[in-house]
């Protein structure tokens, strides 16, 4: 921005993480201004945040929304210009005026705004992980060949990034780094038994312990399908084999990840469950701003818990692991089948312990290979969300 401030452009900006950026933004307005902001069909929500933060661009994927977006700003007298389609995201995510760009659409449908804010040398703050596991080569390429400026949001690689060196180039792992340990909180259903995880309902699925989060991530904590897609961000973003990361779980949500050096060293990034923090880090980056954060109470919090995975109880982790281990198109295909999955289970068209057996089958029957360009990654999606709606057809739903 000329006049010195950061312009922020926040594409997923009605969802959990893009109303916490705003509130992060909220606090220092000195500092940031929100040039644009873009989701998919929420136009209400669009039209209060973009009157409130006075911002010249608003995208809707939804073109008929955007519609509805433009009379209710015309109505208010904002000067606010209005962009439809899907076209529509990666444009605000390359303006000229945009320093930063926060990707938290959910799912797939981030992809192609995230590689916009990438290819247009953007610092790229990455909440939008499912974009990094369906193309993570070709997203790592494009970061090093534009100059962009990739930072974590996801609080675990957050917390990793913070635990290692400064100068740590993206995808390329730090001399001296052994070990990335991820933790989980583990979910709601960490200690529920395996007979009555079919019988568990959206609702329940969706309330996590520690965290509010959208629908989807929410019922991916309670798979372990998130720390699975954690998992290969984690490989890609740090530049680390499958072998050397693991995960671990945390009940507390308190110790967001740690990092281990040969030398014996382990390094944690602790705080309060609250994805203000890493996206205050990520905005700021390499100062430090306030967060609205409450300070952590480790006294009151007593003890801090850790304990390994069951991947009998939740195989997504399993899945998700393996699909590391294979890399190329395998991520897609798992992340593809994942959301086509996840989404029955939201509508009650499967049940919850179906979900990793929709990806199971959809996994024995899709090859891999490497990809070369973003048409493999898009192709590879295809055929599995065609794959999965296959799979989840015949299915009753306490079967
Ligand atoms: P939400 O479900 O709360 O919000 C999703 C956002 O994406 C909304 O703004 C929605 O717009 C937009 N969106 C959905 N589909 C499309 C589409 N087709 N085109 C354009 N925009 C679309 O999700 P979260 O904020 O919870 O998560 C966002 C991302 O951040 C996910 O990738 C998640 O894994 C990641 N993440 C989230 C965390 C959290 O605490 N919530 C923590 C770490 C990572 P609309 O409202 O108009 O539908």
């Amino acid at each position: 921005m000329s006049d010195g401030r950061t312009g922020v452009a926040i594409l997923g900006s009605t969802g959990s993480v893009g109303e916490n950026t705003l509130d992060v933004i909220a606090r220092h307005p000195d500092r940031f201004h929100v040039v644009a902001l873009g989701a998919h069909r929420n136009a209400e929500k669009l039209a209060a945040q973009a009157l409130r933060f006075k911002v010249p661009y608003a995208a809707l994927a939804d073109v008929a929304a955007a519609r509805r977006l433009e009379d209710q700003l015309r109505a208010r007298g904002a000067q606010t210009r209005v962009l439809a389609g899907n076209g529509a995201l990666e444009e605000i995510a390359a303006l000229p005026e945009v320093d930063t760009v926060m990707a938290a659409i959910v799912g797939a449908a981030g992809l192609r705004s995230t590689l916009a804010a990438a290819q247009a040398g953007k610092r790229l703050l990455l909440a939008n992980k499912e974009s990094l596991v369906m193309a993570g080569p070709l997203l790592m390429q494009m970061v090093r060949s534009a100059g962009a400026m990739l930072l974590p949001i996801d609080s675990e690689h957050n917390a990793v990034f913070q635990c290692l060196p400064r100068d740590a180039a993206p995808g390329v792992a730090p001399p001296g780094v052994k070990r990335i340990l991820l933790t989980a909180s583990g979910g709601p259903f960490l200690d529920t038994d395996r007979a009555r995880l079919a019988h568990v309902t959206p609702e329940e699925a969706c309330a996590h312990p520690n965290w509010v989060m959208g629908r989807k991530i929410s019922v991916d904590s309670a798979t372990l399908m998130n720390k699975g897609l954690e998992f290969i961000e984690a490989c890609l973003l740090f530049g680390v084999p499958p072998e050397r990361v693991e995960v671990l779980i945390h009940r507390e949500s308190i110790v967001h990840s740690l990092v281990e050096y040969v030398d014996g060293s382990v390094l944690a990034q602790l705080g309060a469950p609250d994805m203000r923090t890493p996206i205050a880090h990520a905005l700021a980056w390499p100062e430090r701003v306030s967060s609205g954060v409450q300070s952590l109470d480790l006294i009151k919090i007593g003890s801090l818990r850790f304990e390994a995975p069951d991947v009998r109880r939740f195989p997504a982790l399993g899945l998700a692991q393996e699909a590391a281990r294979e890399g190329g198109l395998r991520p897609a295909s798992l992340n593809a089948a994942n959301e086509v999955a996840v989404a029955a289970f939201l509508e009650g068209g499967l049940n919850f312990a179906q979900i990793p057996s929709v990806i199971e089958s959809v996994m024995a029957t899709t090859s891999g290979g490497e990809i070369r360009d973003l048409d493999d990654v898009l192709a590879a999606d295809a055929e599995a969300r065609a794959r999965a709606a296959f799979y989840i057809r015949p299915r009753a739903l306490h079967a």
